[in-house]
C-alpha cells in the first residue's frame, strides 16, 4: 500500500508523562483512507486535526461505526513492540461484515498502524505502564439517508499517549449485576467492536458507577441468567483451582486479552473452562466461600481485579478484598510479554 506522508509545520510539545490520563491527549498524525465503490484509495497520514463530513453523512444516523483499540509499548530497551496488531485487524474485518460495510483489509491494518506509530514515535511514552494507545475506526459516510447500503467509507487511526489504568499498583473494585438494560443478544453485535453496543450500555453503567459498584456485569439478553462481561471488559473466575469464563457465543466480545490469558494458563497447567456461566451458580460458589479470584481482562486495563459481587441483597468478598496472587501473576506475564521483558514464545510481539 502506498501511504502519502504529509508531516506537521508545527509538532506540539510532548504531555507530562506523570499525569497522561486516558484517551485526551494526541499525537502530531492520523491515518485516513477513503473508500468508495472503486474500493480502498488515497491513503496518507496528515496532521492531526478535525475531519469534514456532510450532515447527511450516514454515520450519523444509521450507526455505520466500529473500531479497535490496542497500545504500543515502550520497553526499557527502548524499542517500540505491539501485541498482536493482526488480531485487531482480523477482528475488525468479522466486525464490517456484521455491519455489513465493506471490510479494512487485515494486512493494510496492520501496515498502516506500524506506520503511523513510526510517524509519531517520539510519542511512545518511556515510563513503563504508560502506552500510546492507538484508536482505529471505520465509518460509513455515505451522504444520503436513503437505506441501500454502505459504499463510501473513511478509515482513521488516531494515537493517544496514555497512562496506566494502575499507576499506583492494582486496585481491586466492587461489582454487581445489571438486571434491567442489555448491552447485546445473540444475532445482534454484541461479538462486533461498533459504537452502538456502548450507546447502548452507557446508562447502566453510568448508574452503577453513581452507586459506588464501578465493575458491572451483563447479563444475557434473552433469560438474563448468564453471565457475559464485565463493563467493556471479558470476564474471569477463579472457582476451586480452576478458571472459568463465559463462552463466546455470539453477544460477547471475543477479547483479545481473553485468548491470550487463556493460552497463558493452559501453558501454567492450569484448568481453563469456557461455558455457559449462570448467576446463581456463581452466587452459590461465593456462598461457600469457593471463589478465589474474580477478574476483568481487556487491553486497556490488561487485568481489572473485581473485590466483590452484590447478589440483589447478598454482597461477597473474594481473597478478603485485596488483589490475587493469581490476577496478579498474569498481569505480570502479560504486560511483561509486551514491555519486552519476558521472551515470547508465542510471537505475539512485533517489534517497531
Ligand atoms: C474491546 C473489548 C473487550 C476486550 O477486548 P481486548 O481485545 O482484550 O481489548 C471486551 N469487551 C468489550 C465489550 C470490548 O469492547
Amino acid at each position: 500500500m502506498e501511504i502519502k506522508i504529509t508531516k506537521t509545520t508545527n509538532p506540539k510539545p510532548l504531555p507530562d508523562e506523570s499525569n497522561l490520563g486516558f484517551g485526551s491527549i494526541f499525537t502530531d498524525h492520523m491515518f485516513i483512507m477513503e473508500h468508495n465503490d472503486d474500493g480502498w484509495h488515497d491513503a496518507r497520514i496528515v496532521p492531526y486535526g478535525p475531519i469534514s463530513l456532510d450532515p447527511a453523512a450516514s454515520v450519523f444516523h444509521y450507526g455505520g461505526e466500529i473500531f479497535e483499540g490496542l497500545k504500543a509499548y515502550r520497553g526499557a530497551d527502548g524499542k517500540v513492540r505491539l501485541f498482536r496488531p493482526d488480531e485487531n485487524g482480523k477482528r475488525m474485518v468479522n466486525s464490517a461484515i456484521r455491519m455489513g460495510m465493506p471490510e479494512f483489509p487485515a494486512d493494510m491494518f496492520v501496515e498502516a498502524v506500524e506506520t503511523l506509530v513510526k510517524v509519531d514515535e517520539r510519542w511512545v511514552p518511556s515510563k513503563k505502564g504508560n502506552t500510546l494507545y492507538v484508536r482505529p475506526f471505520l465509518i460509513a459516510v455515505d451522504p444520503n439517508l436513503t437505506l441501500h447500503g454502505i459504499h463510501e467509507e473513511l478509515f482513521l487511526i488516531i494515537l493517544s499517549p496514555s497512562g496506566s489504568y494502575f499507576a499506583d499498583g492494582l486496585v481491586a473494585v466492587k461489582g454487581t449485576f445489571e438486571t434491567e438494560d442489555v448491552r447485546a443478544v445473540r444475532g445482534g453485535t454484541g461479538f462486533t467492536k461498533c459504537g452502538g453496543n456502548y450507546g447502548a450500555a452507557n446508562r447502566a453503567i453510568m448508574r452503577s458507577e453513581a452507586a459506588g459498584y464501578p465493575a458491572l456485569i451483563w447479563l444475557d439478553g434473552v433469560e438474563r441468567k448468564y453471565i457475559e462481561e464485565v463493563g467493556g471488559m471479558n470476564v474471569m473466575f477463579k472457582i476451586d483451582g480452576k478458571v472459568y469464563t463465559p463462552m463466546l457465543n455470539g453477544s460477547i466480545l471475543p477479547g483479545i486479552t481473553r485468548k491470550s490469558m487463556i493460552q497463558v494458563m493452559q501453558d501454567w497447567g492450569v484448568e481453563v473452562i469456557e461455558k455457559r456461566i449462570s448467576v446463581d451458580e456463581l452466587k452459590e460458589a461465593a456462598k461457600e466461600g469457593r471463589v478465589e479470584e474474580v477478574w476483568g481482562v481487556g487491553t486497556a486495563a490488561v487485568i481489572s481485579p473485581i473485590a466483590s459481587l452484590k447478589f440483589g441483597d447478598e454482597e461477597y468478598v473474594f481473597n478478603g478484598g485485596k488483589v490475587g496472587d493469581f490476577s496478579k501473576k498474569l498481569y505480570d506475564t502479560l504486560t511483561g510479554l509486551q514491555w519486552g521483558e519476558i521472551e515470547d514464545p508465542y510471537g505475539w510481539v512485533v517489534t517497531l
